[in-house]
């Protein structure tokens, strides 16, 4: 963090002196992550009081989405019939979805059945069968905020296999934001803590798509890894709003993609995979889960 004059007005647009407003917060982000060896945040990373209300407001109606969800999804239904619940729900809350149109996407969420990954697209052609688990991903945009989330859903009774699977991949999501700890700890302790467990359970953790920012845009930096890497990573501080959304699989951790579709992500060896995902704020003594 760039140390400004004292008398200079602070960067966070609070009109107040710099002196009074964030001196010691950006010496503190300095001096820790002098100290951890890690990488200091952007500004643009540290949302203001303002903002987090407005992620916050973007958040319930994410959040309400996915109760409507879950309280209509079953055995019998396509995924594109809960697209079309997905958008008729964002319309009467006067909210969009990001994932529509982003780099092509076509559809407003993503469906990720067994062994889909994520990004799965919603079709009428998969059809929903007692035994499945599924994965629903949104990201809702309101009023210029974002909020992201995923939550998994067993249909019926399921196998254990799999029930033991999705209650794992959820004390993945749960392990990781333990290890938030603003000013004493970096991101790269998120993915160190969530590989240690997934492994000690026999699961592999996917590496190919991460958590990251959250806010203004759908994806912001950080990125969060949810495996274990030592490079020096960003140091955790207040007002930053990240996304943790581990993706766990059975077997192995490899993905595959099939002809005509860049999108879905399907484990290569036909295991199931599994995903939860929080919008986390930041704030000076933990942080709060946003969506649930
Ligand atoms: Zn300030």
């Amino acid at each position: 963090m760039k140390i400004l004059e004292k008398d200079e007005l602070c960067w966070c647009g609070s009109g107040k002196k710099y002196e009074d407003c964030h001196m010691n917060f950006d010496l503190k982000i300095n001096k820790q992550a002098k100290k951890l060896k890690a990488l200091s945040p952007s500004r643009k990373m540290i949302k203001s009081p303002k903002d987090i209300e407005g992620i916050k407001a973007a958040a319930v109606v994410n959040n309400g989405l996915l109760d409507m969800v879950e309280g209509r999804i079953k055995a019998g239904i396509s995924t594109d019939d809960i697209n079309t619940w997905c958008e008729e729900f964002l319309k009467e809350h006067d909210a969009h979805s990001a994932d529509l149109g982003y780099m092509g996407y076509p559809k407003s969420i993503c469906t990720a059945v067994n062994d889909v990954i994520c990004h799965g697209i919603p079709s009428d052609k998969v059809i929903l069968k007692e035994g499945d688990i599924i994965n629903v991903d949104v990201t809702t945009e309101y009023k210029g905020y974002y909020a992201d989330a995923s939550r998994m859903f067993m249909i019926g009774e399921v196998s254990e296999n799999a029930k033991r699977l999705v209650e794992v991949t959820k004390e993945c999501l749960e392990i990781g934001m333990a290890q938030i700890k603003p000013f004493y700890s970096q991101v790269r302790d998120i993915g160190i803590a969530i590989e240690r467990y997934a492994k000690s359970k026999g699961y592999s953790v996917v590496m190919e798509y991460c958590g990251h920012g959250v806010g203004y845009k759908m994806h912001e930096d950080p990125y969060v890894l949810h495996y274990a890497s030592y490079e020096p990573s960003v140091l955790l501080v207040p007002g930053m709003v990240i996304t943790i959304e581990p993706m766990i699989n059975e077997g192995s951790r490899y993905i595959r993609f099939k002809a005509g579709d860049d999108w879905t992500s399907y484990t290569k060896d036909g295991k199931l995979s599994a995903q939860w995902e929080h919008t986390i704020v930041i704030t000076e003594d933990g942080y709060e889960v946003v969506s649930k």
